[in-house]
């Protein structure tokens, strides 16, 4: 049976940030990942770009504070690197005044970042049960080719985005809002290809007034209030973050596959509006879909602290705050049409408290991503890819000192912890200057 001093399950930015910051700090660290490839939503769920981590929000063309720097940082500059090697200065990423990226580029580049921090991955493989006891996780069985593997660690970090290892560990969780355990809708990213991107953009308002009409008529079925576009980065493609499932539970495997049944006829009605409406789209092609439906909420799990959303209000800054937060409480409406928002003023902000990645009690499990421990409209603002990257770091971080320190999880030295996060690079919360001298 093999062993490692931490094992990561999930490679997602979460995941890839925490096992990067584990083997930084000399850990046998391996990562656990169903698909074939580094990134998670970036990859399987066809998610971009990413969305803003700095302050002040309304002014990000003029030198933004950063809030997530540290390993997130090195992958958006590798990247941009990338970029300039292989298609030179003044490439569509230059242009565009948001962090778009090419998950191609970024499977590469997390691919080469995990082996030349010294960690292992493990692909194509699923995690299926754990053995835990006195809320210590002693093994994890996993799916892979030919059969199932047991693997055993000091540590472990449950990077899924859905708690699977949490849950499967006994440890406990919650689903959705406390009032009807609803989450955010489901949507299925898709890509067209050969549009005009400028006449689509310039007859947008038009579109969405058609988009509604063809609602009225019956010829859509999506809830969605409106069509969300993105460009690609590739000439002419469109995607579109703009299908919408409802009331479905994406931890149930009946409800999931049937939101990917519903959720393919939306695609076809979207794109059959799209080509007969929309200006720009007339010679469109449906290019491609992700492989997985896009999950925003599902598990997560009961923490040492769960971060509620009057923290968020507060902009409250934790003692043992190891992330800093400014992402909108952006909440897609999980009955039907609509989407709210809560924007954070210019330089304010919340800390993400260590505790939140603590399963309550736990001795040697840590989780990261979308799915520690808050209330339903807390995780609607650090739910996106920066800030899962930054409490990816801080677990990673937080398994090592631990193991260094011989103790639980739960008992780490938040002090140690943050110190190395700011020896690390990573944003710490005193280290944004004082208003007078911004
Ligand atoms: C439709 C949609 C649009 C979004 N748009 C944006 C956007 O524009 N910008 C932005 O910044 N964020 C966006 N987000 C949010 C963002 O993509 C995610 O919340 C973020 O990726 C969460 O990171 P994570 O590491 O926690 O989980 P994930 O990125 O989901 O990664 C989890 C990883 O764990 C693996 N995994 C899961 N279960 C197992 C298992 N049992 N065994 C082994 N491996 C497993 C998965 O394969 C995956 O690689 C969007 C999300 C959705 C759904």
């Amino acid at each position: 049976m093999k062993h490692y001093d931490v094992i990561v399950v999930g490679g997602g930015p979460a995941g890839v940030c925490a096992a990067i910051s584990s083997a930084r700090m000399g850990k046998k660290t391996l990562i656990v990942e169903a698909t074939n490839a580094l990134g998670g939503a970036m990859n399987n769920m066809l998610v971009l770009p990413f969305m803003p981590y700095w302050t002040p929000v309304d002014e990000m063309h003029k030198n933004p504070i950063r809030l997530v720097r540290g390993i997130f940082e090195e992958i958006t500059l590798r990247h941009r690197d990338m970029v300039r090697e292989l298609e030179g200065e003044g490439a569509f990423y230059d242009r565009i005044p948001m962090d778009y990226f090419n998950e191609e580029y970024i499977k590469i580049i997390l691919a080469r970042m995990v082996s030349e921090a010294g960690a292992e991955v493990l692909y194509h493989a699923k995690l299926v049960s754990a053995e835990a006891e006195d809320k210590t996780v002693k093994s994890i069985t996993v799916a892979v080719v030919g059969g199932t593997v047991t693997l055993t660690a000091d540590c472990f970090i449950d990077c899924t985005g859905d708690a699977e290892l949490a849950y499967l560990a006994g440890f406990e969780t919650v689903l959705g809002r406390p009032v009807d355990h609803l989450c955010q809708p489901m949507t299925l990213c898709f890509r067209l290809a050969n549009v005009d991107r400028g006449v689509f953009y310039q007859n947008m308002k038009e579109t969405q007034q058609l988009y509604r009409e063809a609602k009225a008529r019956g010829e859509i079925d999506n809830p969605r209030e409106n069509i969300l576009a993105f460009s690609s980065v590739a000439p002419g493609v469109l995607h579109l973050n703009t299908t919408r499932i409802i009331k479905h539970n994406p931890t149930d495997p009946f409800d999931l596959s049937h939101a990917e049944t519903e959720v393919r006829e939306q695609v076809y009605q979207m794109f059959r509006f799209l080509r007969k409406y929309a200006r720009g789209c007339e010679n469109a092609i449906l290019l491609s879909s992700a492989a997985h439906i896009g999950v925003r909420e599902s598990r997560m799990i009961v923490g040492e602290y769960t971060l509620t959303k009057d923290d968020l209000l507060a902009n409250r800054k934790f003692d043992d705050g190891i992330a800093a937060c400014n992402y909108d409480i952006d909440i897609h409406n999980p009955e039907g049409s609509g989407t709210s928002h809560y924007f954070f003023p210019p330089y304010e902000y919340y800390t993400i408290p260590w505790r939140t990645l603590v399963p309550k009690g736990s001795q040697n499990l840590l989780v990261a991503g979308r799915c520690i421990s808050s209330d339903h409209d807390a995780q609607a603002s650090y739910r996106v890819i920066p800030f899962a990257a930054a409490l990816g770091e801080a677990a990673g971080v937080g398994a090592a000192v631990a193991l260094n320190n011989g103790t639980a999880v739960k008992d780490a030295p938040v002090e140690q912890i943050l110190c190395q996060l700011r020896a690390q690079g990573a944003f710490i919360e005193k280290e944004l200057p004082p208003r007078e001298q911004q």
